[in-house]
């Protein structure tokens, strides 16, 4: 593209115009079809008082008008057509031959949300994000940072400034700087300079995408869309508790939003441990009729040489206050849940779970609700206290594993490592004899010296620490996994 042009529409986008006037605009950019002129309003603003004020035609001119004024009498002024007209960028050509010089095609609707950024789809699932003339640079930049996110591909951004490193140092604090790539508008007259630097990027994702596909994942599975931000649910899982912590002496909204924003990251960081999330069951998303923050579900294993491992059917609640309250009224939903499930023949062969993820809990308290709570649970059903820290372990080193079997193909299915921690009756099998130590609940607040051996008594209640994600992850790896068969592929699956 022109280096003039790109100039031109860099030092307008960058100068925050209400409005592009005909002195904004230069006039090599008013030839181009970037720029475009808008009809003239009827409605003014009067230049004496700011009231509202008409515009009519002269009989005499049609280079002039006059302005009247409809708040106060004799404000009467007349302005020339050049005053009246604005201009206005042309998003839609201009973001065509910006992804036309990254030699990818555009394709479907602009997102305009100008003035912070406009969107545009390319055919290679990348996106196109053009920083827009909002007075606040750095909000503009996370709103942007915050679609692309949610849409859960690589994208270009592009800003009007003379220098990429603000922008980056934006990107970087949201951990998802890896699928960006941050350009200057400038930069696009240097076509096989950006022609480089998207391809790279896209390749990258090319290359996820034959590994998803030759696991049968479609692409729109919401694994494989979460596949790139593995390091945004770790940051968030950690945020999210300075955050509430922060915000307890503050008003009730902020907890509302912690709570919808910590479900949000435990969906995540579900899907991303490959637990299926059975759509439209609960939480935000289902208002109103939600029993959990999240149904999710596990398929079978098949471990050669042991019995299959049925299919996991588990409530999620994910407790975002900073001690979790186990008697609140949603926790009671969930057990008429349990109620109702118990007689259905649908669930009898799976393993049901009722799973917490906590930031903080009072040990005490948690049992006795669990008592209650087991006799509203159908046969094999487990509960599972499960800390976010431990949470954000898991979601840690499955992102290793994941490359661990990419150079190791076939040899490995990680996607069964974790399913352990969601069973107490798994948890107590011979391989977790060296690591499950009974957690000192003395950390969970506990108060009342026999806390400990309530807690040893329960087999199906299982506190998840990250120590014993740690542990059980290192002794994993430290063996031949080719020779471990919790970790070998059934070739029948
Ligand atoms: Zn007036």
């Amino acid at each position: 593209m022109n280096r003039k042009t790109l100039d031109n529409l860099s030092s307008i986008l960058q100068s925050n115009p209400e409005r592009i006037s005909s002195s904004d605009a230069p006039k090599q950019l008013l030839d181009t079809k970037y720029i475009s002129k808008k009809p003239i309003p009827k409605s003014h603003r009067c230049p004496i008082c700011g009231g509202e004020a008409t515009l009519y035609g002269l009989e005499d001119s049609d280079k002039e008008f006059r302005l009247v004024c409809l708040d106060s009498q004799g404000h009467e002024t007349t302005v020339s057509e050049k005053d009246l007209i604005r201009y206005e960028i042309e998003l839609s050509p201009l973001l065509n031959d910006l992804a036309n010089t990254a030699n990818i095609t555009a394709t479907g609707e602009i997102a305009e949300l100008l003035p912070e950024f406009a969107a545009q789809r390319t055919e290679k699932d990348l996106l196109i994000c053009l920083i827009g003339p909002a007075k606040n640079y750095r909000n503009a930049v996370q709103s942007a940072v915050t679609y692309i996110v949610e849409k859960r591909v690589p994208a270009i951004v592009i800003t009007p400034r003379e220098s990429v490193e603000e922008l980056h140092d934006l990107i970087e604090s949201y951990a998802v700087a890896g699928i960006i790539l941050p350009l200057t508008l400038n930069t696009f007259s240097e076509e096989d300079y950006v022609k480089e630097l998207v391809k790279a990027l896209t390749a990258e994702h090319e290359y996820k995408k034959e590994l998803f596909d030759e696991q049968g994942i479609g692409k729109e599975d919401i694994r494989w869309k979460l596949e790139d931000h593995p390091s945004l649910i770790k940051s968030k899982l950690s945020t999210l508790r300075t955050l509430r912590e922060n915000s307890i002496n503050e008003q009730a909204g902020i907890g509302r939003t912690i709570w919808t924003e910590f479900e949000k990251v435990c969906k995540a960081a579900f899907a991303y441990l490959d637990f299926e999330l059975e759509v439209g069951q609960g939480g935000v998303d289902n208002e109103g009729s939600e029993v959990a923050d999240a149904v999710i579900g596990y398929p079978t294993m098949k471990i050669p040489d042991r019995v299959e491992i049925s299919r996991l059917h588990g409530i999620v609640d994910a407790k975002s206050a900073s001690k979790a309250d186990f008697d609140s009224e949603a926790v009671s939903k969930q057990l008429d849940y349990f109620d109702e499930i118990k007689g259905n023949k649908l669930y009898h062969s799976f393993t049901k779970l009722h799973l917490f993820v906590v930031f903080d809990f009072d040990a005490d308290k948690m049992l006795d609700w669990y008592e209650t709570a087991k006799l509203h649970y159908p046969d094999g059903t487990g509960m599972v206290v499960l800390t976010a820290e431990a949470l954000r372990s898991m979601v840690d080193l499955n992102q290793s594993l994941l490359t661990l079997s990419a150079v190791n193909r076939g040899a490995v299915d990680r996607r069964h490592v974790f399913r352990y921690f969601f069973d107490p009756q798994l948890y107590t099998r011979p391989e977790f004899a060296d690591i499950a130590d009974m957690p000192d609940l003395f950390r969970w607040n506990a108060t009342e010296s026999n806390t400990q051996s309530r807690y040893g008594a329960e087999d199906e209640l299982l506190i998840v620490t990250q120590k014993m994600v740690l542990d059980w992850v290192n002794r994993s790896r430290s063996r031949e996994h080719g020779t471990d068969p919790i970790f070998r592929v059934d070739s029948s699956d």
